[in-house]
């Protein structure tokens, strides 16, 4: 019979957040493969659990995989931590979650907190609809092709920065989103000196260039408003004429009708608007 794997989410800072089910599944499973095993010790030692560790982390993963499917495929538990947070949310876990699907090795979730959803609802910004970047890429140009990508994303954006990257990081966030932009900034989330910083992106740069950043970091962009997208939309059409508006949609074949109507639509004013200033021109000319 073979064995399950679970994966377990540990406290982002705050000992306290372990669940009872972490607890005693960490204690029950033959084995925890942990991203650090010293710093794992000290959540076990806190709960009293002695059961035994290996490491498995980002180095060692491509070796030390066979072996923990091989001793699943021979029935052990084994439970998957990384150091903080959820195992596969910018930590190791997701490789493996995959290689057991792939043999039909029984997979199981023990959640726990994770940065990025504890920054997002703290920050007081829209959660109905996001999206969660982790840590941008570190080589420039890679970054910016990331967040020139984002440029018109409309959900709020979540990301994962270090305190030493951070005046970087927020200064490409400027450059990509404008500098007044809505953010957030989540620190050391569930422990002693947590803090949120809402404010624009200029404020946000303000602020830690007088005090320089400590601590782990969520940050959260405001996404770009779907109203603000049309209203740049409408803008733009603004540039130019009527005339020229209305033949852009004939030229593609639409009745005047139905070109009149886009029109009115794209300009966010009514049909008899484009009929009147359509009427003018045609009088001046
Ligand atoms: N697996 C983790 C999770 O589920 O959130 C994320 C691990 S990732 C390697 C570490 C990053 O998560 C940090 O650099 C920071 O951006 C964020 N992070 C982790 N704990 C945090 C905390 N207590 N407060 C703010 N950010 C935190």
């Amino acid at each position: 019979m073979s064995g399950k794997l679970y994966l377990c989410g540990t406290p982002i800072g705050n000992l306290e957040d372990a669940s009872y089910r972490l607890v005693r599944t960490l204690s029950q499973v033959d084995l925890i493969a942990a991203e650090d095993t010293r710093n794992t010790l000290k959540l076990l030692n806190h709960f009293e659990i002695k059961t035994p560790l290996t490491s498995y982390h980002e180095h060692n993963k491509a070796q030390k995989a066979p072996w923990l499917l091989a001793q699943l495929e021979a029935g052990s538990q084994i439970a998957v931590v990384s150091d903080a947070g959820m195992p596969g949310i910018s930590d190791p876990g997701a490789d493996l979650v995959r290689q057991c699907v792939e043999q039909n090795i029984a997979v199981t979730v023990i959640p726990g907190p994770t940065a990025a959803v504890t920054g997002l609802v703290l920050s007081g910004l829209d959660s109905r609809r996001f999206v969660f970047e982790g840590f941008l890429p570190q080589e420039k140009k890679e970054r910016r092709m990331v967040l020139e990508a984002l440029q018109k994303e409309h959900r709020t954006m979540v990301f994962y920065e270090a305190p030493h990257r951070l005046e970087e990081t927020l200064e490409a966030f400027m450059q990509t989103f404008g500098a007044s932009r809505q953010m957030a900034t989540a620190r050391e989330l569930t422990k002693k000196f947590e803090e949120v910083r809402r404010g624009s992106i200029a404020q946000i740069i303000a602020h830690y260039q007088e005090n320089p950043p400590k601590g782990e970091f969520v940050l959260l962009v405001e996404g770009v408003s779907l109203w603000q997208q049309e209203a740049q939309k409408a803008e733009d059409w603004q540039k130019i004429s009527v005339l020229s508006h209305m033949e852009h949609y004939l030229s593609q074949g639409m009745s005047e009708k139905d070109a009149m109507k886009q029109v009115a639509k794209d300009r966010k004013v009514g049909k008899r608007e484009i009929y009147r200033q359509l009427h003018i021109t045609k009088e001046e000319e």
